[in-house]
């Protein structure tokens, strides 16, 4: 598929028509989504619709954009990846950053899968349907983003939205060989954005290019007043960055973030980066995170927490699955809620309500605030000595679809690089940096995380254009 800005020039010389972009795109799904499975909806006849009447001057004038099925499209089903709202609930408003890209001339179309209210890291929590990692479809794209991911680089989508709470938009990213951008907190607005974890929550895009996730972030970016959190401060350009050089630029590598438990596979491909990095002018430097032994933990408090309460709102009355049969009103909360939610779902809200709960606050949520002000220190820290800070996405490529899907331990470790970002509200960057040589399974993407200051994506563009200039990953066709 043409680049956001491949598809721009096209149209602009007359090549294409916004309208033929979304035929070709629609047959493409036709043909190969049977087996990926990164949609769960979309119209082709509304996005024809909305065709006709952009502007193609505007920045991403008549550029489709899947989107995420956790962000609301004014008229378009969100699931979730739940049945609890499974085609029940048409989002009657349209979400914050679907305001900004309307408004930028792009198109929503296609609603893309992921794990049941952002809750997993394969997809495979999704009650729809579990996605396909384009480069072997045995394996799992990533999640919650997977679908989003994997539309992308099975050239099913120009580009898309995901969420990334703990990870979500960088780690399926990696896995599935596109770019996947995580803003700082507050960069861009969550209103509209279904809730999982309101603290750590941010929308981002996901795209084939470094220079297209610039274009998707700068139309996405900036303050919205029907959410708080967004801050108000001007959106610097951020496709001013690309092209900009290296010298000089300090790349923190934390020694915590190369140990035990990373594959020998990714550990190789990530230093090699590493190595380009340094010889396009950059200066690595070794420095410490020391309290990223405890982020797992603190992050499965804070975000279970969190999720427990923002999910009480499911209780079927306005919208989603009504329990038939129900004896009265708790009993009908009670049948809706156990029927409607899967069981990762569950484990987190009863996790969450747990951690709540009056004599284990304290023990719990209390002390796992306090320890997250311990990783954002390490980061601020960090940031004295540096400019930028350099790791692997994931500690695996791609694993077996069913490998870890009984063992919700194994499943929350793979996180460990991409969640103390979140907790700390700091933006990454997931770009593809190679693939695995094993004999023993295909070749699988790679990725190789930027993490930056706050507000700082532009050093991340910056940063992660300039390698990915200098290397052949992106133009790696599956
Ligand atoms: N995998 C993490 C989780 O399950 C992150 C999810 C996310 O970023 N939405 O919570």
């Amino acid at each position: 598929m043409p680049t956001i800005t491949e598809l721009r020039a096209s149209y602009q010389s007359g090549d294409l028509t916004p309208g033929d972009a979304i035929r070709t795109l629609s047959k493409t799904i036709d043909n190969t989504d049977g087996e990926i499975k990164g949609y769960i909806s979309y119209d082709t006849d509304a996005a024809l619709a909305e065709a006709q009447n952009v502007d193609l001057s505007l920045p991403l004038g008549g550029v489709p954009i899947a989107i995420k099925d956790v962000i609301n499209v004014k008229g378009q089903p969100c699931t979730c990846g739940s049945n609890f709202l499974d085609q029940k609930y048409t989002a009657p408003y349209d979400a914050g950053v679907i305001k900004k890209l309307r408004a930028a001339g792009a198109i929503p179309f296609g609603r893309a899968n992921m794990d049941e209210f952002a809750m997993g890291s394969s997809t495979e929590n999704s009650a729809i349907q579990t996605t396909r990692n384009p480069w072997d479809t045995s394996r799992i794209p990533g999640g919650s983003s997977g679908g989003s991911a994997a539309v992308v680089a099975a050239n099913e989508a120009i580009a898309a939205l995901g969420s990334d709470t703990g990870g979500s938009i960088r780690q399926p990213a990696a896995l599935c060989g596109c770019v996947g951008l995580k803003p700082t907190y507050g960069r861009v607005s969550r209103y509209g954005l279904v809730a999982f974890a309101s603290s750590l929550d941010q929308i981002g895009p996901m795209t084939q290019t470094v220079e297209d996730a610039a274009l998707l972030l700068q139309a996405i970016s900036g303050h919205d007043a029907h959410d708080s959190t967004c801050v108000k401060d001007a959106v610097p350009d951020y496709s001013s960055f690309v092209g900009q050089d290296i010298k000089g630029l300090k790349i923190g590598l934390p020694k915590e973030y190369f140990a035990e438990g990373l594959d020998a596979e990714v550990k190789n491909t990530v230093e090699a980066a590493i190595a380009q990095l340094e010889s396009l002018g950059a200066e690595p430097v070794e420095i410490s995170l020391p309290h990223t032994e405890y982020a797992v933990a603190t992050y499965y408090i804070i975000a279970t927490a969190e999720a427990s309460t923002n999910l009480a709102r499911f209780d079927a009355v306005r919208y989603g699955r009504r329990a038939p049969d129900a004896d009265n009103l708790i009993d009908q909360y009670r049948r809706s809620r156990e029927q409607g939610f899967g069981e990762e779902v569950k484990r987190r809200i009863i996790l969450g309500t747990y951690v709540l709960s009056s004599g284990y606050y304290d023990a719990y949520y209390l002390q796992a605030q306090k320890v997250r002000t311990l990783i954002r220190k390490d980061f601020t820290e960090a940031f004295e000595k540096v400019d930028l800070i350099a790791s692997p996405v994931t500690p695996t490529p791609a694993f077996k679809i069913g490998e870890k899907s009984n063992d919700p331990m194994a499943m929350y470790l793979a996180d460990i690089y991409t969640i103390s970002a979140n907790l700390a509200g700091i933006c990454g960057i997931s770009v593809p940096c190679g693939f695995t040589q094993s004999d023993d399974h295909k070749p699988l993407p790679v990725g190789l995380q930027l993490l930056g200051k706050p507000f700082a994506e532009g050093d991340l563009i910056k940063a992660a254009h300039a390698y990915e200039k200098s290397t052949t990953w992106q133009k790696t066709a599956l």
